[in-house]
């Protein structure tokens, strides 16, 4: 990663991840600044700007640290979903992200402030101690790309091994698992990779790592005792859709198999109108777009419902087929 400058909030000073940051990344060029927004969200950068270089800010998130996920977001319906915010945008460039368009820059913001996001975390476990509480990681950027340099995830695991209704959820394309041998496995942390059939990974996944390189990931974790998740998602269509997702499915089966993994997610492609339009414009030739998106009631750009429904459902029943348990499957978002 070619890095420009390197901004550093002055309120993050203080915070030992900012320090680390700094250390790992050892930029050329560091400016002090007072607010990463009057940069980050003021500035337009074109999207693929990211491929030459980028900025990175380090900082302190304000606001909501800790949201409620969306309906339909994660496994267990009567559990409660929420998802914090760790850091804007990601190294990888897939065509489908929503991240394009969604910020006015590529550029990668690294919040240091873990303490006040364990700090709300705790509250909401507590407020509902009956109950299982997600926290899922990876909404606004990989969860474990850039984790040997942010190092933020020992401070997760020790809230996370006191609070036994609190359970984690690290969404991940990324092979890196440096910051992951470095801690035990606890029973309510899943490492969840997203996963596609291995031609839709190598055509549209730019940069991420292979189908094949994730599953050896998995392999590894498991090995390594932690629990894992899968998303397959997004489920793009294709002639051949069904012949490679069971593909995927075989060596997922051989390689990790069923009984190392917690949940399957299966979700179509969307997108917010936006992001829609951005990514057209960034990728014309991508095969994406072959088919026809239709806007739903929610104003996400989708295929038509009996299509979206055939590839779940063909989806679903090729994962049963495969030695799947059905209660692990669920649909993402629909
Ligand atoms: S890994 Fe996720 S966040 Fe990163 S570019 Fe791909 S879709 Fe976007």
């Amino acid at each position: 990663m070619q890095i420009d400058t390197l901004y550093l909030e002055k309120g993050a000073r203080d915070y030992a991840a900012a320090a680390r940051i700094v250390e790992k990344l050892n930029p050329q060029k560091i400016e002090e600044i007072e607010d990463y927004q009057t940069i980050f969200s003021k500035r337009r950068t074109p999207y693929l700007s990211k491929r030459d270089t980028r900025n990175v800010f380090v900082a302190v998130k304000r606001g909501a640290l800790v949201k409620e996920a969306p309906a339909a977001y994660g496994y267990g319906s009567d559990d409660l979903h929420y998802y914090y915010i760790h850091a804007y945008n990601c190294v990888y460039e897939c065509e489908y992200c929503y991240l394009q368009g969604y910020f006015s820059s590529p550029d990668l913001v690294l919040f240091v402030n873990h303490d006040e996001i364990i700090r709300d975390m705790r509250a909401i476990a507590a407020a509902s101690a009956a109950q299982r509480v997600w926290f899922h990681a990876g909404e606004f950027s990989d969860s474990l790309a850039l984790s040997h340099i942010t190092a933020e995830l020992a401070d997760y695991w020790q809230f996370f091994s006191e609070t036994p209704n609190a359970y984690l959820e690290l969404r991940t394309k990324s092979i890196n698992l440096t910051a992951m041998r470095q801690l035990k496995p606890i029973n309510n942390a899943v490492v969840s990779f997203s996963l596609s059939t291995h031609t839709q990974a190598a055509r549209h996944d730019r940069d991420a790592p292979t189908a094949s390189q994730r599953l050896a990931a998995m392999q590894r974790l498991k090995e390594l005792g932690f629990r894992l998740g899968v998303h397959f998602d997004p489920l793009i269509y294709a002639p051949d859709f069904g012949s490679n997702f069971e593909a995927i499915v075989c060596d997922l089966s051989e390689r990790v198999g069923f009984a190392g993994i917690d949940y399957i997610s299966l979700g179509v492609v969307r997108f917010a109108k936006d992001v829609y339009r951005e990514a057209k414009e960034n990728y014309p030739a991508s095969d994406i777009f072959a088919r026809n998106f239709i806007q739903g009631t929610d104003h996400k750009m989708r295929y038509v419902r009996p299509l979206r429904l055939q590839m779940l459902e063909l989806g679903r029943e090729i994962l049963k087929k495969h030695g799947c348990p059905e209660d692990k499957i669920y649909f993402c978002m629909e």
